[in-house]
This record gives C-alpha cells, structure tokens and sequence, in this order.
C-alpha cells in the first residue's frame, strides 16, 4: 500500500479538530462539523492518546447490536437513545498517512459511527425511529438548540 504523508493544509486542519473536539468536551469530531471538506475526524480514545485522526475512514465490517444515548456537538441540547453495531471494522489512514485497520467495540465503535455518519451528512437523529425523531424535531422548533446537560451523562460526538 502507498503510503501518502498529510499535507501542510491537512496537518493543520487535524490540529485544529482536536484543539476545538477538546474545548467542546466532545471525545470525537467530523471535518465537516467545522466546516472543513475532508473526509477526515478525530477520536479521543483515552488516556495517552489525546486525539487519533481517521482519514478517509470506511467501515469494512460490523457485527452485533447496541443501543445507547448520544448527544452531538452539532445539536446541542439533543439527546437520544440510537441503535448501533456493537462492533466495527474501520479502514483509513492516520496521521502520519498510513494505512491503519481498527477493530473498535462498545463505546468506540458508537463514536466511529456516529463521526463517519456526519462525513455521509447523516446526523443521529435520522437513526432513531420516526416517533422520537418527531418528538426531538418538536423539541428543536420549539426551544432550537440550547446547552443543557444530558440526562444520563450521554457522551457529546
Ligand atoms: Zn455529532
């Protein structure tokens, strides 16, 4: 496999996401949720790790089933319970332009979904079932987006 170093733009677009993924208390973010048009996001996975870039990432497989609230720095104030893969293969490269293969389960394998679904465009709440999707719409129209904690300390992606 090529390997293909980041760019100078590319180098400091990452920068940038893991600085404002921090200042938001977020544990992942998507390139497009700050209006940067790469396929590319960043994990906080942890301890050590600080921020792990994801560029081009594709999920090659996936198996199981969770069910867990999310909450998104794109909406905020809006939280829901979301059906996901329990477990996740995901192919990119990182940071510094190689190609990484990752098996992610639980919690990291919802970040991974949840960030990849915003490169698609698709944000949680078009996951959820028509009922709760109409009810948070309601909610959106009526108070629009406003900072309030979660209910159950739901994570912010
Ligand atoms: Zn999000």
């Amino acid at each position: 496999m090529l390997m293909s170093k980041l760019t100078r733009t590319e180098h400091d677009h990452l920068l940038h996401m893991i600085e404002t993924m921090h200042t938001e208390v977020g544990i992942g973010l998507a390139a497009s949720q700050v209006g940067i048009e790469l396929r590319m996001l960043v994990v906080d996975e942890g301890r050590g790790h600080g921020g792990r870039a994801y560029l081009n990432p594709v999920i090659v497989e996936q198996g199981g089933e969770q069910v867990g609230e999310e909450g998104c720095l794109s909406i905020p104030g809006i939280y829901a319970d979301v059906r996901r893969a329990e477990w996740v293969v995901v192919e990119a490269r990182d940071r510094t332009g190689e190609s990484i293969r990752r098996r992610a389960t639980g919690l990291l394998a919802r970040v991974l979904q949840h960030e990849i679904d915003h490169l698609d465009g698709i944000l949680f709440i078009d996951r959820v079932d028509k009922v709760t999707r109409d009810r948070l719409k309601r909610q959106i129209k009526r108070e629009g987006f406003r900072e309030q904690p979660a209910l159950s300390g739901a994570f912010r992606l």
